[in-house]
């Protein structure tokens, strides 16, 4: 039977736009819809954004860190509405790219929410249209747990619009998007109240890295309130405030209140189970290696997945998988050893397994950690550290983890991880050379491995 398109690809964010392009590259016809705008979550309101805002922010410390280099700051005030619209612009712009990019491609943009009505027929909006293959690349949605008052809070997505700054804020939650925006409000000077309810932040990274963030979090001025529960919202008069209260009776107040709680798989509304598609057990597409779900001639990539939810790794499923079926290159996403960075204040990066994932799966190991005060600061007396640690498997002598709280963390553990990819090991990095005087050199400078992992000989033997 012949179809409207060979591939089409319900959702147009990183993981679909990719794939259709590399699929209409490799002679394809390709189509995609979308219901929003082109570019998905990490483009339009996630990493792309949220990181202009990280540098909008950070401006603060950098006029309170020059006057220890002679500079004569006068009080610098912020026009929130210039950030914001500025951000926007950029968005906007990169918007336009996709559009290019999608259609330098070759690939047929449909507007509209796809909708699976069979295993080769997709309807969008009003159309039809039939293709041989199908991608599901649906991405994922803010989650706020069901509690009285939660429809007053907002999401990362609001976040970006906002009409005004507010004077304080409480954010709930302690993963990626709650430190994150923490930095961000709190460089723009807005209070922050960081409400979780567990006793530190950024659960599942590094114990030691998830202490030293939480605690300069601290030193930052951030209120973290720890293993609080949120019992109910009650917003007090037309435009607030708020009041934040606990089940046991506790209460505090702030002018906005945002969740970051989590996000979910959009795996509704799309007709799924028309087709035969079977979710996972935490509600994700279930899909194979080479991201082929339970129907026959559908994949799926990127967050609808839920295996690693982050952008290069959408790319990565897209890419491989447009490769092996249209373009005769067989090749499987590797999920192994994928760097990741959480851009709080300061910033922290890892690659490969933490201290406890390693302890867990390995033998003996070599741990070595460094915390120092930056260059930079010991002018300006800044209270804000860098920590790194390496983690090697004495086995192999090789390097199966690195991790940085730090400026420009992300930047460096990015080359760290070409090396730890490429299996490098603990000798590898004494042989190489420092950059002087940066905080990078570190990680080749460390020589003598913390007292309580260095094995014993026999052991190392
Ligand atoms: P995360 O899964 O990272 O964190 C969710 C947080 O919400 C956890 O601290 C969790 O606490 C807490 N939480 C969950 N349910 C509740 C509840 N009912 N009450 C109170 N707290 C709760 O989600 P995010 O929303 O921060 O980010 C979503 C995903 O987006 C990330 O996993 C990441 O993959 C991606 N992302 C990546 C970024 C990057 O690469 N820099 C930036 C932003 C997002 P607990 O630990 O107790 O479970």
């Amino acid at each position: 039977m012949a179809y409207d398109y060979d591939l089409f690809v319900i959702g147009a964010g990183s993981g679909g736009v990719r794939a259709s392009r590399i699929a209409a590259t490799h002679g394809a016809r390709v189509g995609i819809c979308e219901d929003y705008r082109v570019g998905g979550t990490c483009v339009i309101r996630g990493c792309v954004p949220k990181k202009l805002l990280v540098y909008g922010s950070k401006f603060t410390h950098e006029f309170e860190d020059a006057e220890a280099f002679g500079w004569t700051v006068p009080a610098p005030s912020l026009s929130w509405p210039t950030l914001r619209d500025n951000v926007n612009r950029e968005v906007d712009r990169l918007n336009a790219v996709y559009l290019r990019l999608l259609d330098g491609a070759g690939v047929k943009l449909h507007m509209g929410r796809g909708r699976l009505m069979d295993r080769h027929t997709i309807q969008v909006g009003e159309q039809t249209v039939t293709a041989d293959k199908i991608l599901i690349a649906t991405g994922g949605h803010p989650v706020i747990p069901s509690i009285p008052g939660c429809e007053l809070a907002i999401t990362s997505n609001e976040a970006f619009h906002l009409p005004e700054l507010p004077k304080r804020i409480a954010i709930v939650g302690a993963g990626y998007i709650a430190v994150e925006f923490a930095g961000i409000f709190n460089g723009l000077g807005v209070h922050v109240d960081l409400v979780l309810r567990r006793d530190r932040v950024l659960r599942g990274f590094d114990e030691e890295c998830r202490t030293f963030v939480h605690d300069a979090l601290k030193e930052s001025g951030v209120k973290l309130r720890t293993e609080m529960e949120i019992g109910r919202i009650v917003k007090k008069g037309e435009n607030g405030p708020y009041e934040i209260h606990t089940p046991l009776g506790g209460m505090f107040e702030t002018d906005l209140v945002m969740y970051a709680t989590g996000r979910a798989p959009n795996t509704k509304g799309i007709g799924l189970e028309k087709v035969g598609i079977q979710l996972d057990k935490v509600g994700a597409i279930a899909v194979d290696e080479w991201s082929k779900t339970t129907a026959e001639n559908i994949w799926a990539v990127g967050d609808v997945t839920d295996r690693i939810n982050l952008t290069p790794v959408a790319i990565m499923e897209g890419h491989c998988f447009a490769d092996t079926e249209f373009g005769k290159k067989p090749r499987k996403p590797d999920h192994r050893g994928v760097p990741s960075a959480v851009f709080c204040q300061p910033e922290m990066a890892n690659v490969g397994l933490t201290e406890e994932e390693a302890k867990r799966t390995l033998g003996d190991l070599r741990i070595f950690t460094a915390a120092f005060r930056p260059m930079k600061y010991t002018l300006s007396g800044r209270q804000q550290r860098t920590f790194m640690k390496l983690i090697v498997e004495v086995a192999t002598d090789k390097v199966v983890g690195a991790h940085m709280v730090g400026d420009d963390a992300a930047e460096l553990i990015q080359g760290l991880a070409v090396a730890i990819k490429a299996g490098a090991t603990k000798a590898h990095f004494d042989a190489t050379v420092g950059i002087h005087p940066t905080a990078g050199e570190e990680f080749v400078t460390m020589r003598t491995a913390r007292a309580d992992t260095t094995p014993t000989r026999a052991a190392a033997e």
